[in-house]
């Protein structure tokens, strides 16, 4: 339990409503803690149903003057709130590092710049974003309008917290409408810096509404609110049936995001080097908290040996260290209770009769750090595909490696999943990656790469992975409703 002092001391985060940033209308607050040193350091509002019904007045007031801004209105204050974001990107980067835990550089240049591309992305797409015409002969003329719904909700979850959080925000906002949002309250930090400058990038209050707290209270006021009649969600697979759930016989707009348990397929004609340093990137990047990293890496036999005893080396080789020392190649996990979860994960795959080849445990850094939650890149083998070691998702530094003969097997042992989400294939034999990736039930494959984003790209999930896809035309589809005018010629 903190002291008066240091509560008093540490940073307060507060809701954006109607323009104004405010405390929680109840008074509470939730702790934040630092996951490099296991700690609180700031507190974040404790919300519940007042404030979100505070913020869907105050978006629903805000509407029509967004609206009247017309498409380059609105694009020039969300071009403006970019260019804050990234006049402020070391500010940006440091607190998103110190809240989540991952390192500094990772935050620096991918999480920070992604949203300030975000912004101007979708700034600028809503411009160039046209509607279909439809001639039927001499008869008639059909035409889309497609108008902004009115207030929409953005759920966000912890592993890439702005980057994810303006990736709804931006697209809803571009297409007119005014936002409820909430972060995870796990990792609030970023969007209240993000608060704090909507009113220099000229947003008119109202526009876009940070409510913080917790999922069981805001996110699901959010869900069941009669005055949001559409939710983008990024998250955790039960949380996005829950929603569903919630919003289906409300017949809401859905967009879920959800969970993986994506294959790396490793084919012997691959380019070894490249090959083994995208996989271990593909693996551990952010701890492995990221939606789209590979944590079923299957080899084809001829290969296995070979490329396990270099991957192994390679992992061994990262640096587990503080998140803020630019020298660290992966931090801290997000949260005790997420570092306990994964290493009940990796105690299952030993008892499933899985070998752990490296990592398996908690590392205690020294000093300040030591009560930081942090775990050793773990790789596994020996586990086969209908293990709960390969169906769950972990979340976290834990892969498994498997064997397979040739395509089919590769192709069977990949899509033998609950998930869709993302797969990676490594060979340069072009027809077999064409063949693969049509082969695959994943929302996203990538050949010979990872990780590499075009904004104007479908992306989401099949499956369990998700309903519906984001990003370019996709998301301002999404964001609005379309009319279809039938005008007799
Ligand atoms: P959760 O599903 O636990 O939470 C996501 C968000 O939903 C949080 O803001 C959470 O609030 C909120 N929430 C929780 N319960 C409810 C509820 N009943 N109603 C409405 N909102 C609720 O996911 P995590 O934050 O743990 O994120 C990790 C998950 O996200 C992983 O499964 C990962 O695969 C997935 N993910 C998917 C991506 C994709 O693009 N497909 C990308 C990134 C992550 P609170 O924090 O307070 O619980």
């Amino acid at each position: 339990m903190l002291n008066g002092y240091f509560r008093r001391a540490m940073l307060h985060l507060k809701n954006l409503i109607a323009g104004e940033l405010r405390d929680a209308v109840g008074g509470r607050r939730i702790d934040v803690y630092e996951p490099a040193r296991g700690r609180v350091f700031a507190l974040a509002p404790d919300s519940d149903e007042q404030d979100v019904d505070l913020a869907v007045k105050a978006a629903q007031a805000a509407s029509a003057q967004w609206v009247a801004m017309g498409r380059e209105g609105r694009a020039k204050v969300l071009i403006r709130l970019a260019e804050t974001i990234e006049r402020d990107l070391d500010q940006f980067a440091r607190m998103e590092s110190r809240d989540n835990g991952k390192p500094v550089e990772l935050a620096r240049t991918v999480d920070i710049p992604r949203a300030v591309s975000n912004f101007r992305f979708f700034a600028t797409a809503a411009i160039h974003f046209s509607s279909e015409a439809h001639m039927m002969d001499d008869v008639a003329v059909n035409y889309t309008d497609r108008q902004p719904i009115g207030v929409v909700g953005a759920i966000s979850p912890w592993n890439l917290p702005l980057y994810l959080f303006t990736w709804k925000i931006a697209p809803a906002l571009a297409a007119g409408n005014c936002v409820v949002a909430k972060p995870s309250e796990v990792t609030p930090c970023t969007a209240h810096l993000l608060a704090e400058r909507c009113a220099e990038a000229g947003m008119p209050p109202g526009v876009l509404n940070i409510v913080h707290g917790l999922g069981a209270k805001v996110g699901a006021t959010i869900t069941a609110h009669p005055g949001i009649p559409a939710i983008s969600f990024t998250g955790g697979t039960r949380t996005g049936a829950e929603i569903a759930r919630v919003a289906a016989p409300m017949f809401k707009k859905l967009s879920l995001e959800l969970g993986g348990k994506n294959p790396v397929l490793i084919f012997d004609d691959c380019d070894f080097e490249a090959t083994l340093s995208t996989t271990v990137r593909s693996s551990f990047r952010n701890q492995g908290q990221i939606c789209l990293c590979g944590s079923r890496i299957l080899i084809q036999r001829g290969l296995y040996t070979r490329f396990r005893d270099a991957f192994v080396e390679r992992v061994r080789a990262l640096r587990v260290g503080d998140p803020q020392d630019a020298a660290s190649d992966m931090g801290a996990v997000v949260s005790e209770a997420h570092m306990e979860k994964v290493l009940a994960h990796i105690r299952l795959a030993q008892e499933e009769g899985g070998k752990v080849l490296c990592g398996g445990e908690r590392v205690r850094l020294a000093g300040e750090l030591a009560e930081g939650w942090y775990i050793a890149p773990t790789v596994i083998e020996g586990l086969g595909p209908a293990c709960q070691t390969n169906q769950e998702e972990i979340f976290g530094p834990v892969v498994t490696l498997q064997p397979f003969d040739d395509e089919e097997e590769a192709l069977a042992l990949a899509n033998d999943s609950a998930y869709g989400l993302a797969s990676v294939v490594w060979t340069n034999d072009v027809k077999r990656a064409h063949r693969v990736a049509r082969a695959l039930r994943t929302g996203i494959v990538w050949v010979n790469c990872w990780m590499v984003r075009d904004l104007r790209t479908p992306f989401g999930g099949m499956k369990q992975s998700g309903v519906g896809r984001e990003g370019g035309e996709e998301a301002l589809r999404f964001f609005t409703e379309a009319k279809n005018v039938c005008i007799r010629l």
